[in-house]
């Protein structure tokens, strides 16, 4: 499915955040939310089962997301086998599942509600352009969240006039979070905020202030997608009550940018938690091509659910 940010939501009025009452004493709610661009190997195992033990010892649950805006990288027969892999793990998730492509529409409400505060721009720069501009950036800007490199905008903001005739003509553009313009409309509350970052097992919390630039100027609709993970998954996260997010510690920076966009659109802010990722034999962190992994080749060799957690020591 292919959509532009742009035009959709240019027709639509902002409407208002989604109803979520925020009580501190409600359940303990967390989420596990696949990709299905392959089949689910070790690492997912782990993060799956990270999330599940996490619940039961909090006496909470979790829910199944399936995280597949981007369309072209996300297959059907993926997203069965996820189903079919964990419950072979033996995890078990409320119904219906959220699945992401089936409400571009929320997110197009959550673009529209962004951009009537004036916050986020479009950028139609190619993904050479922002490398190159990339190297002006102060810090290390060199690490990937899900949506690529670190932008910290452009030196002169693009006039609206030209903006909206370059989007006129059909040139293709993803929406960015302008992180000065948050700044500006969080005002005092910019340098106050910060989020909770809880150890694994729940045990300790620290509070961590908010750096925003450490993943800069945030795509919240690609070019190609209408959306971003970022975008996606915090709304969802608001929108199911999930009040603590776990996943994989490649995605720590990513809350920085997160709670930005939590105070942006008035969303609670959940608590964090990282984990370790899972490498292969030569010590890299596990991939597609890892085909071996796969919870599917480890079954089809005879390994059973039991293997697969003392192998991760769980
Ligand atoms: N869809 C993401 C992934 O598969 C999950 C990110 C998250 O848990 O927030 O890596």
């Amino acid at each position: 499915m292919r959509m532009n940010a742009g035009t959709r939501q240019a027709s639509r009025l902002p409407t208002p955040a989604p109803r979520i009452t925020r009580n501190p004493m409600s359940a303990f709610r967390s989420r596990f939310a696949p990709s299905p661009t392959g089949r689910l190997h070790l690492g997912h195992a782990f993060a799956a089962l990270v999330v599940d033990e996490a619940a039961r010892a909090a006496g909470g649950g979790w829910l199944l997301r399936i995280e597949d805006i981007d369309q072209t990288r996300c297959k059907p027969e993926f997203e069965s086998a996820i189903f079919e892999d964990l419950a072979w793990l033996g995890l078990s998730w409320p119904e219906p599942v959220r699945i992401q492509s089936h409400h571009f529409d929320d997110y197009a409400d959550a673009l529209a509600r962004l951009n009537a505060m004036n916050v986020i721009y479009r950028c139609f720069k190619t993904r050479k352009e922002i490398l190159q501009e990339m190297q002006r950036a102060p810090h290390d800007a060199s690490g990937d969240g899900p949506e690529g490199g670190v932008y910290l905008g452009p030196a002169e903001p693009m006039s609206q006039d030209e903006s909206d005739a370059r989007a006129a003509s059909g040139e293709a553009f993803a929406w960015r979070v302008s992180m000065k313009a948050a700044r500006a409309r969080l005002d005092e509350k910019w340098d106050a905020l910060s989020f909770i970052e809880e150890a694994l097992d729940g045990g300790d919390a620290r509070e961590i202030a908010v750096t925003p630039d450490l993943l800069g100027d945030l795509v919240v609709a690609r070019k190609d997608a209408a959306v971003s993970y970022h975008l996606a998954s915090v709304w969802d996260d608001a929108r199911d009550g999930v009040n603590h997010v776990i996943r994989g510690e490649d995605l720590r920076e990513a809350a920085h940018v997160h709670r930005v966009l939590q105070e942006l659109l008035d969303l609670p802010a959940p608590r964090y938690r990282h984990h370790r990722l899972i490498a292969n034999d030569a010590g890299v962190r596990l991939a597609k091509r890892d085909a071996s992994y796969t919870l599917k080749a480890m079954r089809d060799e005879g390994v059973s659910p039991a293997n697969i957690r003392e192998r991760l020591d769980l």
